[in-house]
């Protein structure tokens, strides 16, 4: 055992504060880096061919994706909980703390959950938030039972002899009838188009003396597309089909247009939709294709055997040697193989012409004007639509000399005070007694009142037990 010495105590004493004071300065300095963050992905600033603002911030800053995903997440939800995020801006909480309670926190239930953040642990708000949880999830259940419940369909006779339909879904039966009635709605108006275009020609010539037709109002297109899709039903005997068949996408395209997207020519989904030339490209660059040759008046002349764009053997090479998808900070392993020069216009099923990319980033080379070349030392060159390069690696961003000294002088003309205690809790070392301060603070089991002035709680919520 060492002599007690006091000078020893009292320097470290000072050191803790000092570390107290200086974390009390890097949560009010988050805050304003959540603030940035927000207005960056709100204003779309990573959308420059990364597939999410945490996508960006990993490449950029060198996040983890999870650290990162959740920075975005706190950024986006304290946009709209401004009591929490002005309690970080003053260094009055943490972001461990503030990353839970923006799990569960509303504009509703903001007030009492900063309270929890206050009074207790990091610990605390985690345990605090995932009882929170539990109860938000048990009336998720009640309500998705109420739902399912209360599902039905009324069909019957209207008084003039027409069929009335009326009904509720479970919303994911819902999203279901809402897809099958636009995709019945957008095969229906091709149609129509066309149907309007003859008609239209033939008035011209007045072979017909029809009026103009006017064109259908949104609930008239869905009741035809409800007709179509029940005709469709009974055409293929109710059969769904498997999962893979049922959301198969089949492009007739004709040959001119995959080899130049300005080419006059028509791509055609199966259901009848027209898909851009670039889209068609994009879906033609790894498929099996068929091809078949149309005579000049349209007949089908020759029909060629199935194939793969990419043979078996040169995608498992193009698998072993790009992993997942090339667009700097990606790294997607579910990757489609591109053709640098398109197969179309005579690009070779080469490894040196292929790249794997994602299907977010197979659209951005494709359709929205990003390019990809491989240069002859055989790395691949992104470019964006405006033609500046896309680093592998950003540049590190510049750091001041003395970053304490540069980030106590920026929280000062923030306003920001802070001493060695501004981030402790009012925990005194009571016991935790989790099912009573859901009791206490969460809506479903304390409704909160419609007057502001009765909110918060008047009990502190850590002080249980
Ligand atoms: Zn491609
Ligand atoms: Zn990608």
């Amino acid at each position: 055992m060492q002599t007690p010495d006091p000078q020893m105590y009292s320097d470290l004493d000072r050191l803790g504060d000092e570390i107290a004071e200086l974390s009390a300065h890097l949560e009010a300095a988050t805050a304003r880096l959540l603030d940035r963050i927000r207005e960056f992905d709100e204003r779309g600033g990573w959308s420059n061919g990364f597939r999410s603002c945490a996508a960006w911030l990993s490449w950029r800053v060198g996040l983890d994706p999870r650290a990162a995903r959740e920075r975005a997440r706190v950024a986006r939800a304290l946009g709209t909980l401004p009591r929490l995020a002005a309690a970080l801006a003053r260094g009055e909480i943490s972001y461990a703390k503030v990353r839970a309670a923006t799990r569960v926190a509303t504009p509703e239930t903001e007030e009492r959950l900063l309270a929890v953040t206050r009074a207790g642990t990091a610990e605390h708000v985690e345990r605090i938030v995932r009882g929170w949880r539990y109860v938000d999830r048990q009336a998720e259940r009640r309500e998705a039972t109420r739902q399912h419940v209360l599902r039905g369909l009324s069909v019957y006779p209207g008084d003039d002899g027409s069929v009335v339909v009326r009904g509720r879904l479970t919303p994911e039966a819902g999203a279901l009838l809402l897809r099958a009635l636009e995709a019945a709605r957008e095969s229906l108006c091709p149609r129509r188009r066309r149907t309007a275009t003859t008609s239209g020609s033939a008035t011209a010539t007045g072979v017909v003396q029809n009026g103009p037709a006017e064109p259908p109002t949104l609930p008239q297109q869905q009741a035809d597309a409800l007709v179509l899709v029940a005709e469709t039903a009974l055409h293929h005997g109710l059969d769904p089909g498997a999962p893979g068949e049922r959301y198969q996408v089949v492009v007739h395209v004709e040959a001119p247009v995959l080899a130049n997207a300005d080419q006059p020519g028509q791509s055609v989904l199966e259901d009848g939709a027209c898909v851009s030339a670039k889209t068609s490209q994009r879906l033609a660059c790894d498929a099996s294709r068929v091809v078949m040759r149309e005579d000049a008046d349209g007949r089908l002349g020759e029909m060629g055997a199935r194939t793969r764009t990419i043979p078996a053997a040169i995608r498992r090479a193009l698998h072993r040697r790009d992993h997942g998808c090339r667009f700097p900070g990606c790294g997607v392993r579910i990757a489609e193989g591109h053709h640098i020069k398109h197969w179309a216009r005579g690009g070779p099923t080469t490894l040196s012409n292929l790249a794997l990319l994602c299907r977010r980033h197979h659209r951005a080379v494709h359709e929205e004007g990003y390019q990809l070349e491989r240069n002859t030392d055989g790395a691949l060159t992104f470019r964006r639509p405006n033609g500046w390069t896309i680093p592998d690696v950003p540049d590190p961003p510049a750091v001041p000399a003395d970053p304490k000294k540069t980030l106590l002088e920026t929280n000062a003309a923030h306003a920001v005070t802070v001493d060695s205690h501004t981030l402790t809790p009012e925990w005194r070392g009571e016991r935790l007694d989790v099912g009573y301060v859901i009791d206490v603070l969460h809506p479903l089991t304390n409704p909160i009142a419609e007057d502001p002035a009765s909110n918060p709680p008047t009990e502190p919520p850590a002080a249980a037990g």
